[in-house]
Protein backbone atom coordinates (compact mmCIF):
# COMPACT_ATOMS: atom_id res chain seq x y z
CA UNK A 1 0.00 0.00 0.00
CA UNK A 2 1.09 3.15 -0.94
CA UNK A 3 0.64 6.76 0.26
CA UNK A 4 -1.94 9.39 -1.35
CA UNK A 5 1.02 11.68 -2.48
CA UNK A 6 2.90 8.89 -3.99
CA UNK A 7 0.30 7.96 -5.78
CA UNK A 8 -0.99 10.72 -7.65
CA UNK A 9 2.87 11.74 -8.27
CA UNK A 10 2.89 8.13 -10.02
CA UNK A 11 -0.39 9.22 -11.89
CA UNK A 12 1.17 12.87 -12.41
CA UNK A 13 4.45 11.31 -14.07
CA UNK A 14 2.65 8.62 -16.05
CA UNK A 15 0.60 11.24 -17.87
CA UNK A 16 2.05 13.07 -21.32
CA UNK A 17 0.33 16.02 -23.32
CA UNK A 18 -1.50 14.28 -26.38
CA UNK A 19 -0.21 15.34 -29.69
CA UNK A 20 -1.65 18.82 -31.18
CA UNK A 21 -3.97 19.32 -33.71
CA UNK A 22 -5.74 22.16 -35.38
CA UNK A 23 -9.41 23.01 -34.72
CA UNK A 24 -11.61 25.43 -35.69
CA UNK A 25 -13.13 28.91 -33.77
CA UNK A 26 -16.53 26.80 -32.86
CA UNK A 27 -15.14 24.35 -31.16
CA UNK A 28 -12.11 25.72 -29.18
CA UNK A 29 -13.60 26.76 -26.44
CA UNK A 30 -12.39 24.75 -23.19
CA UNK A 31 -9.33 23.77 -24.91
CA UNK A 32 -5.54 24.11 -24.33
CA UNK A 33 -3.48 26.04 -26.96
CA UNK A 34 -0.75 24.30 -28.33
CA UNK A 35 0.62 27.36 -30.11
CA UNK A 36 1.05 31.67 -29.80
CA UNK A 37 -0.92 33.41 -31.15
CA UNK A 38 0.09 37.01 -32.64
CA UNK A 39 -2.01 40.20 -33.17
CA UNK A 40 -2.82 40.43 -37.58
CA UNK A 41 -2.95 44.06 -37.20
CA UNK A 42 -2.16 46.84 -34.68
CA UNK A 43 -4.98 47.27 -32.47
CA UNK A 44 -7.25 49.63 -32.74
CA UNK A 45 -5.69 48.92 -36.81
CA UNK A 46 -6.33 52.85 -36.75
CA UNK A 47 -7.07 55.80 -34.91
CA UNK A 48 -10.81 55.00 -34.05
CA UNK A 49 -13.72 56.58 -32.92
CA UNK A 50 -15.20 55.67 -29.35
CA UNK A 51 -18.58 57.57 -29.30
CA UNK A 52 -21.01 58.90 -31.81
CA UNK A 53 -20.63 62.54 -32.50
CA UNK A 54 -18.77 64.78 -34.69
CA UNK A 55 -15.06 64.90 -35.94
CA UNK A 56 -13.93 68.46 -35.20
CA UNK A 57 -10.42 69.70 -35.33
CA UNK A 58 -10.04 71.20 -32.02
CA UNK A 59 -10.19 75.15 -31.40
CA UNK A 60 -10.68 76.23 -27.93
CA UNK A 61 -14.11 78.15 -27.64
CA UNK A 62 -15.57 77.50 -30.87
CA UNK A 63 -19.46 76.73 -30.42
CA UNK A 64 -20.74 76.26 -34.21
CA UNK A 65 -19.70 74.24 -37.45
CA UNK A 66 -20.78 73.41 -40.57
CA UNK A 67 -21.61 69.81 -41.35
CA UNK A 68 -19.69 68.65 -44.09
CA UNK A 69 -20.32 64.83 -44.69
CA UNK A 70 -21.62 62.07 -42.71
CA UNK A 71 -18.80 58.62 -41.69
CA UNK A 72 -20.78 55.59 -40.81
CA UNK A 73 -18.36 52.92 -38.71
CA UNK A 74 -16.64 50.87 -42.48
CA UNK A 75 -16.91 53.53 -44.48
CA UNK A 76 -13.83 54.60 -45.89
CA UNK A 77 -11.67 57.64 -44.24
CA UNK A 78 -13.03 61.35 -44.88
CA UNK A 79 -10.69 63.91 -44.64
CA UNK A 80 -12.09 66.94 -42.55
CA UNK A 81 -12.38 69.75 -45.00
CA UNK A 82 -11.33 73.05 -42.64
CA UNK A 83 -11.85 74.09 -38.66
CA UNK A 84 -14.97 75.30 -39.26
CA UNK A 85 -16.88 72.07 -40.58
CA UNK A 86 -17.19 69.12 -39.02
CA UNK A 87 -17.99 65.05 -39.95
CA UNK A 88 -20.80 63.24 -38.71
CA UNK A 89 -18.93 60.15 -37.53
CA UNK A 90 -20.20 57.08 -35.99
CA UNK A 91 -17.90 54.59 -33.07
CA UNK A 92 -15.66 52.32 -34.72
CA UNK A 93 -15.45 54.75 -37.54
CA UNK A 94 -11.46 55.60 -38.93
CA UNK A 95 -11.04 59.25 -37.66
CA UNK A 96 -11.58 61.68 -40.59
CA UNK A 97 -7.67 63.00 -41.49
CA UNK A 98 -7.57 66.86 -40.40
CA UNK A 99 -9.02 66.48 -36.76
CA UNK A 100 -8.43 65.43 -33.70
CA UNK A 101 -11.11 65.88 -31.10
CA UNK A 102 -14.59 63.91 -31.06
CA UNK A 103 -17.60 65.34 -29.66
CA UNK A 104 -20.29 63.13 -28.77
CA UNK A 105 -23.87 63.70 -30.42
CA UNK A 106 -25.57 64.63 -26.90
CA UNK A 107 -23.18 67.01 -26.66
CA UNK A 108 -24.65 69.60 -29.88
CA UNK A 109 -27.81 69.83 -31.35
CA UNK A 110 -27.93 70.32 -35.68
CA UNK A 111 -30.07 72.73 -37.06
CA UNK A 112 -31.08 72.12 -40.92
CA UNK A 113 -31.14 75.48 -43.02
CA UNK A 114 -32.04 73.92 -45.97
CA UNK A 115 -28.87 73.04 -47.62
CA UNK A 116 -26.57 73.27 -45.17
CA UNK A 117 -26.69 72.05 -41.55
CA UNK A 118 -25.13 73.77 -38.41
CA UNK A 119 -23.51 71.83 -35.28
CA UNK A 120 -24.25 73.99 -32.55
CA UNK A 121 -22.79 72.97 -28.85
CA UNK A 122 -24.69 73.06 -25.59
CA UNK A 123 -23.65 75.74 -23.68
CA UNK A 124 -21.40 75.49 -20.97
CA UNK A 125 -19.96 72.38 -22.19
CA UNK A 126 -16.17 72.61 -23.13
CA UNK A 127 -14.49 69.46 -25.59
CA UNK A 128 -10.63 68.75 -24.49
CA UNK A 129 -8.77 68.13 -27.69
CA UNK A 130 -8.09 64.17 -28.11
CA UNK A 131 -11.30 63.04 -26.61
CA UNK A 132 -12.97 59.88 -27.23
CA UNK A 133 -10.13 58.59 -30.18
CA UNK A 134 -8.81 55.18 -29.19
CA UNK A 135 -5.43 55.69 -30.86
CA UNK A 136 -3.74 53.36 -33.33
CA UNK A 137 -1.95 49.91 -31.75
CA UNK A 138 -2.66 51.82 -28.29
CA UNK A 139 -3.60 47.73 -27.34
CA UNK A 140 -1.15 46.17 -29.51
CA UNK A 141 1.19 46.39 -32.05
CA UNK A 142 0.90 44.06 -35.16
CA UNK A 143 2.76 40.87 -34.31
CA UNK A 144 2.54 41.24 -30.78
CA UNK A 145 2.06 37.65 -29.22
CA UNK A 146 -1.71 37.88 -27.40
CA UNK A 147 -2.08 34.28 -26.28
CA UNK A 148 0.57 31.73 -24.92
CA UNK A 149 0.56 27.94 -25.16
CA UNK A 150 -0.39 26.34 -22.19
CA UNK A 151 -3.64 28.66 -21.58
CA UNK A 152 -6.94 26.79 -21.35
CA UNK A 153 -9.22 28.49 -23.85
CA UNK A 154 -12.39 30.34 -22.63
CA UNK A 155 -15.15 32.91 -24.82
CA UNK A 156 -12.59 35.57 -24.28
CA UNK A 157 -9.69 34.19 -25.50
CA UNK A 158 -11.75 32.94 -28.64
CA UNK A 159 -12.46 36.86 -29.23
CA UNK A 160 -8.85 37.65 -28.99
CA UNK A 161 -8.04 34.27 -31.73
CA UNK A 162 -10.77 35.40 -34.20
CA UNK A 163 -9.74 38.95 -33.96
CA UNK A 164 -5.82 38.12 -35.48
CA UNK A 165 -7.86 36.48 -38.68
CA UNK A 166 -7.52 33.30 -37.42
CA UNK A 167 -10.09 30.34 -38.14
CA UNK A 168 -8.55 27.40 -36.56
CA UNK A 169 -5.55 27.35 -33.48
CA UNK A 170 -3.64 24.49 -33.00
CA UNK A 171 -4.16 22.69 -29.50
CA UNK A 172 -4.10 19.45 -27.88
CA UNK A 173 -5.62 16.40 -28.75
CA UNK A 174 -8.25 15.38 -26.37
CA UNK A 175 -8.18 12.22 -24.27
CA UNK A 176 -10.56 9.87 -25.66
CA UNK A 177 -11.99 8.27 -22.50
CA UNK A 178 -14.27 5.78 -21.54
CA UNK A 179 -16.04 4.23 -18.93
CA UNK A 180 -16.87 0.82 -17.58
CA UNK A 181 -19.02 0.12 -14.82
CA UNK A 182 -18.67 -3.38 -13.66
CA UNK A 183 -20.71 -5.21 -10.73
CA UNK A 184 -23.72 -8.61 -11.56
CA UNK A 185 -25.67 -6.02 -8.94
CA UNK A 186 -25.96 -2.79 -11.11
CA UNK A 187 -29.24 -2.34 -13.09
CA UNK A 188 -28.97 1.27 -15.23
CA UNK A 189 -32.03 3.83 -14.47
CA UNK A 190 -34.55 3.28 -16.76
CA UNK A 191 -34.65 -0.88 -16.92
CA UNK A 192 -36.43 -2.64 -14.43
CA UNK A 193 -34.83 -3.72 -11.30
CA UNK A 194 -35.45 -6.48 -8.63
CA UNK A 195 -34.82 -6.23 -4.82
CA UNK A 196 -31.83 -7.56 -4.75
CA UNK A 197 -29.73 -5.50 -6.98
CA UNK A 198 -28.51 -1.60 -7.02
CA UNK A 199 -28.95 1.18 -9.27
CA UNK A 200 -25.96 1.92 -10.95
CA UNK A 201 -24.69 5.42 -11.03
CA UNK A 202 -21.33 5.80 -11.04
CA UNK A 203 -21.30 5.08 -14.92
CA UNK A 204 -23.34 8.54 -15.33
CA UNK A 205 -21.44 10.36 -12.52
CA UNK A 206 -18.44 9.71 -14.24
CA UNK A 207 -19.33 10.39 -17.77
CA UNK A 208 -20.73 14.38 -16.24
CA UNK A 209 -17.22 14.13 -14.83
CA UNK A 210 -15.50 13.96 -17.60
CA UNK A 211 -17.13 15.88 -19.81
CA UNK A 212 -16.70 18.49 -16.92
CA UNK A 213 -13.05 18.23 -17.70
CA UNK A 214 -13.05 17.79 -21.66
CA UNK A 215 -15.72 18.85 -22.94
CA UNK A 216 -16.56 15.95 -24.83
CA UNK A 217 -19.59 13.16 -24.32
CA UNK A 218 -18.20 10.38 -22.96
CA UNK A 219 -19.84 6.81 -23.69
CA UNK A 220 -19.97 4.14 -20.95
CA UNK A 221 -20.82 0.28 -20.55
CA UNK A 222 -21.97 -2.13 -17.78
CA UNK A 223 -19.91 -5.24 -17.71
CA UNK A 224 -20.41 -8.33 -15.43
CA UNK A 225 -18.13 -9.24 -12.80
CA UNK A 226 -17.07 -12.41 -15.59
CA UNK A 227 -13.80 -12.63 -16.26
CA UNK A 228 -14.00 -13.66 -20.06
CA UNK A 229 -16.39 -11.30 -20.71
CA UNK A 230 -14.42 -9.06 -19.11
CA UNK A 231 -11.17 -9.47 -20.71
CA UNK A 232 -12.77 -9.77 -24.10
CA UNK A 233 -15.07 -6.56 -23.96
CA UNK A 234 -11.86 -4.54 -22.08
CA UNK A 235 -9.19 -5.61 -24.65
CA UNK A 236 -12.06 -4.17 -27.36
CA UNK A 237 -12.11 -0.92 -25.47
CA UNK A 238 -8.27 -0.59 -24.35
CA UNK A 239 -7.78 0.09 -28.19
CA UNK A 240 -9.06 3.40 -28.54
CA UNK A 241 -8.88 5.02 -25.76
CA UNK A 242 -6.30 7.12 -23.64
CA UNK A 243 -8.10 7.14 -20.03
CA UNK A 244 -9.86 3.94 -19.11
CA UNK A 245 -12.05 4.55 -15.63
CA UNK A 246 -13.36 1.68 -14.50
CA UNK A 247 -15.63 1.74 -11.41
CA UNK A 248 -16.24 -1.81 -8.91
CA UNK A 249 -14.30 -5.11 -8.97
CA UNK A 250 -10.84 -3.81 -7.50
CA UNK A 251 -11.01 -5.17 -4.12
CA UNK A 252 -10.27 -8.46 -2.54
CA UNK A 253 -14.23 -10.04 -3.15
CA UNK A 254 -14.32 -13.35 -4.68
CA UNK A 255 -15.93 -11.50 -7.98
CA UNK A 256 -13.22 -8.83 -8.06
CA UNK A 257 -11.42 -9.34 -11.05
CA UNK A 258 -10.41 -6.26 -12.52
CA UNK A 259 -6.91 -6.42 -11.62
CA UNK A 260 -6.33 -9.47 -12.99
CA UNK A 261 -7.90 -8.89 -16.38
CA UNK A 262 -6.19 -6.06 -16.89
CA UNK A 263 -2.73 -7.38 -16.10
CA UNK A 264 -3.52 -10.72 -18.42
CA UNK A 265 -4.02 -7.42 -21.17
CA UNK A 266 -0.87 -6.49 -20.99
CA UNK A 267 -1.67 -3.47 -18.84
CA UNK A 268 0.98 -2.82 -15.92
CA UNK A 269 0.02 -2.50 -12.40
CA UNK A 270 1.64 0.93 -11.47
CA UNK A 271 0.01 0.36 -8.22
CA UNK A 272 -3.02 -1.64 -6.06
CA UNK A 273 -3.84 0.04 -2.81
CA UNK A 274 -3.59 3.42 -1.30
CA UNK A 275 -3.76 4.72 2.37
CA UNK A 276 -6.53 6.87 1.84
CA UNK A 277 -10.70 6.46 3.09
CA UNK A 278 -12.64 6.21 0.89
CA UNK A 279 -11.22 4.64 -1.84
CA UNK A 280 -8.16 2.14 -0.60
CA UNK A 281 -8.76 -0.58 -3.08
CA UNK A 282 -7.62 1.89 -6.06
CA UNK A 283 -5.91 0.30 -8.88
CA UNK A 284 -3.57 2.13 -11.59
CA UNK A 285 -1.71 0.76 -14.32
CA UNK A 286 -0.68 1.96 -17.80
CA UNK A 287 -0.16 0.87 -21.30
CA UNK A 288 2.69 0.97 -23.32
CA UNK A 289 0.83 3.22 -25.81
CA UNK A 290 0.49 5.83 -23.23
CA UNK A 291 -2.42 5.22 -22.19
CA UNK A 292 -3.85 5.29 -18.41
CA UNK A 293 -6.01 2.66 -16.37
CA UNK A 294 -7.87 3.82 -13.56
CA UNK A 295 -9.62 1.21 -11.43
CA UNK A 296 -11.56 3.25 -9.30
CA UNK A 297 -13.69 1.21 -5.72
CA UNK A 298 -16.74 0.85 -6.63
CA UNK A 299 -18.30 2.76 -3.36
CA UNK A 300 -20.22 6.11 -5.43
CA UNK A 301 -18.39 8.46 -3.02
CA UNK A 302 -14.86 6.48 -3.45
CA UNK A 303 -15.41 6.68 -7.50
CA UNK A 304 -15.92 10.30 -7.23
CA UNK A 305 -13.43 11.24 -5.10
CA UNK A 306 -11.26 9.19 -6.61
CA UNK A 307 -11.68 10.99 -9.82
CA UNK A 308 -11.39 14.01 -8.51
CA UNK A 309 -7.63 13.33 -6.81
CA UNK A 310 -6.23 11.23 -9.44
CA UNK A 311 -8.27 10.76 -12.62
CA UNK A 312 -9.06 14.77 -13.83
CA UNK A 313 -5.44 16.50 -13.05
CA UNK A 314 -4.22 13.30 -15.31
CA UNK A 315 -6.84 14.28 -18.02
CA UNK A 316 -6.20 17.81 -17.89
CA UNK A 317 -2.16 16.68 -18.26
CA UNK A 318 -2.94 14.70 -21.28
CA UNK A 319 -5.15 17.65 -22.74
CA UNK A 320 -2.52 19.80 -22.53
CA UNK A 321 -2.66 21.74 -19.14
CA UNK A 322 0.22 20.98 -17.27
CA UNK A 323 -0.48 23.92 -14.72
CA UNK A 324 -2.97 22.07 -12.29
CA UNK A 325 -3.50 23.88 -9.34
CA UNK A 326 -5.09 22.13 -6.50
CA UNK A 327 -7.44 25.12 -4.28
CA UNK A 328 -7.30 25.06 -0.38
CA UNK A 329 -9.52 25.99 1.41
CA UNK A 330 -9.46 26.98 5.21
CA UNK A 331 -11.66 24.68 7.86
CA UNK A 332 -14.55 26.60 8.94
CA UNK A 333 -14.60 23.88 12.23
CA UNK A 334 -12.65 22.13 14.41
CA UNK A 335 -11.93 18.78 12.87
CA UNK A 336 -11.10 15.88 15.26
CA UNK A 337 -10.84 12.10 14.17
CA UNK A 338 -8.13 9.21 14.97
CA UNK A 339 -6.86 8.60 11.04
CA UNK A 340 -4.73 5.79 10.30
CA UNK A 341 -5.87 6.47 6.49
CA UNK A 342 -5.70 9.83 4.78
CA UNK A 343 -9.17 11.16 4.93
CA UNK A 344 -10.85 12.73 1.69
CA UNK A 345 -13.98 14.31 3.41
CA UNK A 346 -17.02 15.56 1.39
CA UNK A 347 -17.14 19.44 2.32
CA UNK A 348 -19.59 22.26 1.87
CA UNK A 349 -17.57 25.17 1.14
CA UNK A 350 -19.06 28.50 1.23
CA UNK A 351 -16.75 32.16 0.57
CA UNK A 352 -16.95 34.59 3.12
CA UNK A 353 -17.46 38.92 2.36
CA UNK A 354 -13.38 38.68 1.93
CA UNK A 355 -13.18 36.10 -0.88
CA UNK A 356 -12.13 33.43 1.72
CA UNK A 357 -13.25 29.98 1.43
CA UNK A 358 -14.61 27.78 4.69
CA UNK A 359 -15.29 24.63 4.10
CA UNK A 360 -17.63 22.40 6.85
CA UNK A 361 -16.65 18.53 6.80
CA UNK A 362 -20.07 16.41 6.25
CA UNK A 363 -19.55 13.22 8.03
CA UNK A 364 -20.11 9.94 6.68
CA UNK A 365 -20.90 6.66 8.08
CA UNK A 366 -19.67 4.58 4.92
CA UNK A 367 -18.45 5.39 2.00
CA UNK A 368 -21.43 4.23 0.38
CA UNK A 369 -23.34 7.16 2.25
CA UNK A 370 -25.10 8.90 -0.88
CA UNK A 371 -26.46 11.45 1.47
CA UNK A 372 -22.67 12.81 1.64
CA UNK A 373 -22.62 13.66 -2.01
CA UNK A 374 -25.77 15.80 -1.92
CA UNK A 375 -25.06 19.09 -0.73
CA UNK A 376 -21.08 18.83 -0.83
CA UNK A 377 -18.93 20.57 -3.48
CA UNK A 378 -16.06 18.32 -3.19
CA UNK A 379 -13.66 16.87 -0.28
CA UNK A 380 -11.08 18.10 1.00
CA UNK A 381 -7.75 16.02 1.78
CA UNK A 382 -6.87 15.57 5.33
CA UNK A 383 -3.71 13.73 6.00
CA UNK A 384 -3.57 11.09 8.78
CA UNK A 385 -0.23 12.86 10.46
CA UNK A 386 -2.64 14.75 12.47
CA UNK A 387 -5.25 14.00 14.74
CA UNK A 388 -6.25 17.50 15.71
CA UNK A 389 -7.32 19.95 12.66
CA UNK A 390 -8.55 23.60 13.97
CA UNK A 391 -10.70 26.20 12.40
CA UNK A 392 -8.68 28.23 10.08
CA UNK A 393 -6.44 25.00 8.82
CA UNK A 394 -5.86 25.28 4.85
CA UNK A 395 -6.15 22.28 3.57
CA UNK A 396 -6.61 20.69 -0.15
CA UNK A 397 -9.76 20.90 -2.02
CA UNK A 398 -10.81 19.02 -4.28
CA UNK A 399 -14.48 20.40 -6.08
CA UNK A 400 -16.38 17.67 -7.73
CA UNK A 401 -16.19 19.60 -10.74
P1 LIG B 1 -17.07 -2.95 -5.54
O1 LIG B 1 -15.98 -1.92 -5.57
O2 LIG B 1 -17.34 -3.57 -6.86
O3 LIG B 1 -16.79 -3.96 -4.45
O4 LIG B 1 -18.38 -2.19 -5.11
C1 LIG B 1 -18.48 -1.60 -3.84
C2 LIG B 1 -19.89 -1.14 -3.58
O5 LIG B 1 -20.23 -0.11 -4.48
C3 LIG B 1 -20.94 -2.21 -3.73
O6 LIG B 1 -21.92 -2.01 -2.72
C4 LIG B 1 -21.51 -1.95 -5.09
O7 LIG B 1 -22.83 -2.40 -5.23
C5 LIG B 1 -21.41 -0.45 -5.18
N1 LIG B 1 -21.26 -0.05 -6.58
C6 LIG B 1 -20.33 -0.52 -7.43
N2 LIG B 1 -20.46 0.04 -8.64
C7 LIG B 1 -21.51 0.90 -8.55
C8 LIG B 1 -22.15 1.76 -9.45
N3 LIG B 1 -21.74 1.89 -10.73
N4 LIG B 1 -23.19 2.48 -9.03
C9 LIG B 1 -23.62 2.37 -7.74
N5 LIG B 1 -23.05 1.58 -6.84
C10 LIG B 1 -22.02 0.83 -7.23
MG1 LIG C 1 -18.38 -5.13 -7.57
Amino acid sequence: MIEVAEAAEIVWSSAEALPTESVSLDRLNGRILAEPIDAERDQPPFDRVTMDGIAVRFERGRKRWRLQTRQLAGDPPTRLASEEQAIEIMTGAVLSSGSDTVIPNERYELIDNGDTTEVVLESGYQPEKGQNIHRQASDHIAGSTLLQPGHQLTPAEIAIIASAGRTEARVHRLPRAAIVATGNELVAAGDSIQAHEVRLSNAPALAAAVKGVTGIDCDWHHLPDDREVLASALGEILRDTDILILSGGVSRGRADYVPEVLESLGVKRRFHRVRQKPGKPLWFGTVETGSMVFGLPGNPISTLACFCRYVRPAMMLMAGNANVQTPTVKLANDWTFSPTLTAFVPVVVQPDSEGQSWASPLPTNTSGDFSALAGAHGFVELAATDTRFEVGRAVSYFPWR
